[in-house]
């Protein structure tokens, strides 16, 4: 996310007390009775937040409101177990990197304490400036070799973003196609704040036209691409992934009595998370520090819709799918 979006800020509401399809109603008599159902428990297993930034306004080069201690904090009291770490400049992700890596050596075994493995991208900013010009700034495309030659103390970057394109035939700048064959190249994985048609562009700029490329898709599209186009670009592209921060249309509000207000899946979205059990993820987006205040009830939110999926389609979204994509065990490994 960037910039001037507020309004769209709204962390997910809590899973209320009956899901409303769910609801079965029983004519006696000539009155109808609406029983209610309980709500489906909340997702309970480890998260894997697949879209983290650690920006420099989080802890401001040495100190900030939020410190490395913090939101490792706020990770483990969620049970968010590993992150793909992104930041602007590169600083924050070295820094998680270390400091995860150095209490690796487990902490305890107990919920709340244990270590979080940090899976590091490079980042493709060194300020906001180069949200605007790194598809056709050569100094970025070197950065981000020298970056990947450096690698982190949690080990070698696994990935190159968040970048976006606001104009999607940016897709099509130079270092863009660069840095798109590099990904393929290197089995880097790229996560892309694009549209939809973007999508369509980076993959022709690769060498196995989209067949190996690793493209996590902040979003799935924030625009609001239609669930149809999204399942046609899942099926064009066999490791594409859709990661569902701030998507919109992903949950629906309830406006049935006793659950009126409540978050849950809408339909068409919980049939897509279905048909491709192994493309999606989940991830905070903490773009601004905002994100890092409302962190619990972001991750509470992903655990209360998941919970409303068959068990192992949400153990895949929320881990598995992405502990597949950089080789960390299964969920079932970690409890
Ligand atoms: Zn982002």
């Amino acid at each position: 996310m960037r910039l001037g979006v507020f309004s769209k800020f709204k962390p997910f509401r809590a899973v209320g007390l009956m899901e409303c399809a769910g609801a079965a109603s029983i004519l006696i008599a000539g009155l109808v009775l609406v029983q209610a159902q309980p709500a489906a428990p909340a997702y309970s297993g480890p998260l894997l937040d697949a879209h983290l930034h650690y920006n420099s306004e989080a802890w401001n080069g040495q100190t900030g409101p939020h410190p490395v201690a913090d939101v490792l904090q706020r990770m483990q009291r969620n049970g968010v177990r590993a992150i793909v770490a992104n930041s602007r400049p590169n600083d924050g992700t070295l820094l998680l990197a270390r400091l995860a890596n150095a209490q690796a050596a487990p902490v305890s075994s107990e919920p709340g304490t244990q270590a979080i493995t940090v899976v590091p991208f490079v980042r493709l900013y060194r300020n906001r400036a180069d949200y605007d010009t790194w598809f056709q700034d050569e100094s970025i495309y070197s950065m981000v070799l020298t970056e990947l030659a450096r690698g982190t103390e949690a080990g070698p970057f696994r990935g190159i973003g968040e970048f976006h394109l606001y104009d999607s035939a940016n897709a099509n700048g130079p270092v863009a196609k660069k840095l798109m064959a590099l990904a393929d190249d290197k089995a880097l994985a790229v996560l892309a704040h694009v549209d939809d048609v973007a999508i369509d562009l980076l993959m022709a700029n690769t060498p196995s036209k989209g067949q190996r490329t690793k493209l996590i898709w902040a979003h799935t599209g924030l625009t609001g691409v239609p669930v149809e186009r999204v399942d046609a670009l899942l099926a064009r592209y066999p490791l594409l992934m859709g990661e569902l921060s701030y998507r919109p249309g992903l949950t629906c509000t309830s406006d049935k009595d006793g659950d009126r207000g409540t978050q849950h899946l809408c339909p068409a979205w919980r049939a897509l998370l279905i048909k491709y059990p192994t493309r999606f993820l989940i991830g905070s987006d903490t773009w601004v520090n905002q994100r890092w205040l409302y962190y619990d009830e972001l991750m509470q939110g992903y655990r209360a819709w998941l919970g409303e999926l068959p068990p192992e389609v949400a153990a895949n979204i929320a881990w598995n799918n992405g502990a597949h994509l950089f080789d960390l065990p299964p969920a079932d490994a970690l409890r």
